[in-house]
């Protein structure tokens, strides 16, 4: 059951930290979030969390654990405007959004929130201190400004992505240039002794379409509600990419915590607790694990491209055929919109051949719990920057094969700066191609795939150095790390500000 605060009538008069999480309905973000509205808990603040009723039911085993081990957390379902907003009932998630189309009708309707969130939270007890809102909901600012609450925006990409789009937009840096893909060094790196900061480059066309498109509202909104923040949250650490995060420190103006990897949450708790993470998994557990134990240490292949990108029938076929060829063990998530007459009836045959070195995932895997299995040895992924804080949590190289976003950011970092990956080689953004064109074919997939988990030189390697991030990333969220320190001064913050709210209430 969904637990609200709103009916409790306690008349103290002092006012424990408290934080209202507003993620945007998307895997992506909620999944972090989630762990970090878990993490703050668990340090003693009380959390509440907004969501909706699909949402919710995606996430019930986990409210019914948050419940079960009495965290001071409720959660808040706000009814999801789906008819106003011209969205098919129940569309309550990004990943449930019919057509590219309906993204605009989708952030309309998680806009038409405001209203009843801010009613939701003035009636709440303990009354809420503070607010961390996902970047892509800039309207919580009016909500925070209203309810008279500091706010900090939670960035769900990489500092990487965060830090070169503030600063190629701050020197209007691609207003001269002319090719989509000329390389431009970022500027304002120091030298990580290594000359891999002062020469990181990044062209018009992979730092995001939506950063370079004039005229944008709701990018023009997101970008004021950044200024207007008192603080940024974001989920990486500072080994993963030191340069920028001091870089980004330095020109933010205000708090910067890094608090991440916010997957390493519950590294300590049993296999069941990861399993549970997003949503249900279509998939069987006992009888995935049971086929994950039966291989050989650091043997499979993991493939899984997100949540947001959909892959064209003719890439399935493409990477299906690229992993057959390489004699490769496998496991393979084909997300429920890439289902198709065409690909299941493929299938069907493939998955007969495959019978003894794959397994295929139709619909949502437990990913987290999949990639800290000891048999997974590589993870061919589109580096979201969950997907890639996951591989590198768990000392996992990757394959990489960037679509948008942050990704082809993500790529270079993990390629060229830590080099745990190798790159499948496509260049250009995913709206750059037609309908009908694939950028990736069955030979680049054998290649890339033998390289990545074979036994030669590199490849070792690249092991050795995967395992070694994977060692700070640990650290980092231990006791005593850099996560660890910051998330308590974010606590500390919190707390401050429900002083203040204390003394304001009582003065
Ligand atoms: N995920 C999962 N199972 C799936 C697909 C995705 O658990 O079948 C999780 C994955 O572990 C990650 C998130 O969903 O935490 C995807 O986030 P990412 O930033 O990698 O990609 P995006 O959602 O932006 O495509």
């Amino acid at each position: 059951t969904i637990n609200d605060d709103s009916n409790n009538n306690n008349n103290t008069t002092t006012t424990p930290p408290h934080v209202v999480l507003v993620p945007l309905m998307a895997q992506g973000q909620t999944i972090p979030m989630l762990d970090m509205a878990r993490l703050l808990a668990n340090r003693g603040v009380h959390v509440t969390f907004i969501t909706t009723p699909v949402n919710a039911s995606r996430i019930k085993p986990i409210i019914a654990r948050v419940h079960e081990s009495n965290l001071p957390m409720n959660f808040i379902e706000l009814p999801f405007p789906c008819a106003e907003a011209g969205l098919p009932l129940g569309c309550e998630n990004f990943d449930l959004v019919p057509s590219r189309e309906l993204f605009p009708n989708f952030f309309d309707a998680i806009r038409l929130l405001a209203h009843p969130l801010e009613q939701r939270l003035r009636d709440l007890v303990p009354r809420p201190t503070c607010m961390i809102n996902d970047m892509w909901n800039p309207w919580t600012a009016n909500v925070a400004r209203s309810l008279n609450i500091r706010r900090l925006v939670y960035h769900g990409p990489s500092c990487v992505f965060i830090y070169c789009s503030y600063v190629f937009r701050l020197h209007k840096i691609f207003d001269t240039v002319t090719d989509e893909f000329e390389e431009i060094t970022v500027p304002g790196l120091t030298d990580d002794g290594d000359d891999v900061g002062q020469s990181f480059k990044v062209s018009k066309a992979h730092l995001s379409a939506w950063l370079n498109s004039p005229g944008l509202k709701l990018r023009d909104e997101v970008l004021l509600a950044e200024e207007t923040a008192d603080g940024v949250v974001i989920n990486t650490f500072d080994d993963v990419e030191p340069m920028f995060v001091e870089a980004y420190k330095k020109v933010a103006g205000k708090d910067v915590w890094t608090v991440g990897p916010l997957c390493l949450y519950d590294k300590d708790d049993d296999l069941s607790a990861r399993i549970v993470r997003g949503n249900k998994a279509v998939v069987d557990p006992e009888k995935l694990f049971r086929w994950l134990d039966s291989m050989e240490e650091n043997s499979v292949l993991y493939v899984s491209f997100g949540t947001l990108t959909r892959i064209k029938v003719g890439e399935i076929l493409e990477i299906g055929s690229g992993l057959e060829a390489s004699g490769i063990p496998f496991l393979w998530v084909i997300k429920d919109v890439e289902k198709s007459p065409v690909v299941e009836g493929w299938l069907e045959g493939f998955e007969k051949r495959m019978s003894l070195r794959s397994f295929v995932i139709k619909g949502w895997a437990p990913q987290a719990a999949i990639l800290s299995h000891k048999s997974v040895g590589g993870f061919f992924s589109h580096c979201g920057w969950n997907s890639t804080s996951e591989a590198v949590s768990n000392g996992v190289p990757m394959i990489t094969w960037p679509q948008f976003a942050d990704q082809f950011l993500n790529e270079r970092l993990v390629v060229e700066f830590l080099r745990i990956a190798i790159a499948i080689g496509v260049k250009k953004p995913i709206f750059y191609y037609g309908e009908n064109e694939i950028p990736v074919k069955r030979d680049d997939v054998e290649r890339a795939v033998r390289s990545l988990m074979g036994d030669g030189e590199e490849a070792e390697e690249r092991r050795i150095r995967a395992r070694e991030i994977k060692e700070k990333a640990i650290k980092a969220m231990d006791a005593g790390g850099s996560s660890y320190e910051n998330i308590t001064m974010l606590v500390e913050y919190i707390k401050l500000e429900s002083c203040k709210g204390t003394q304001g209430a009582t003065s």
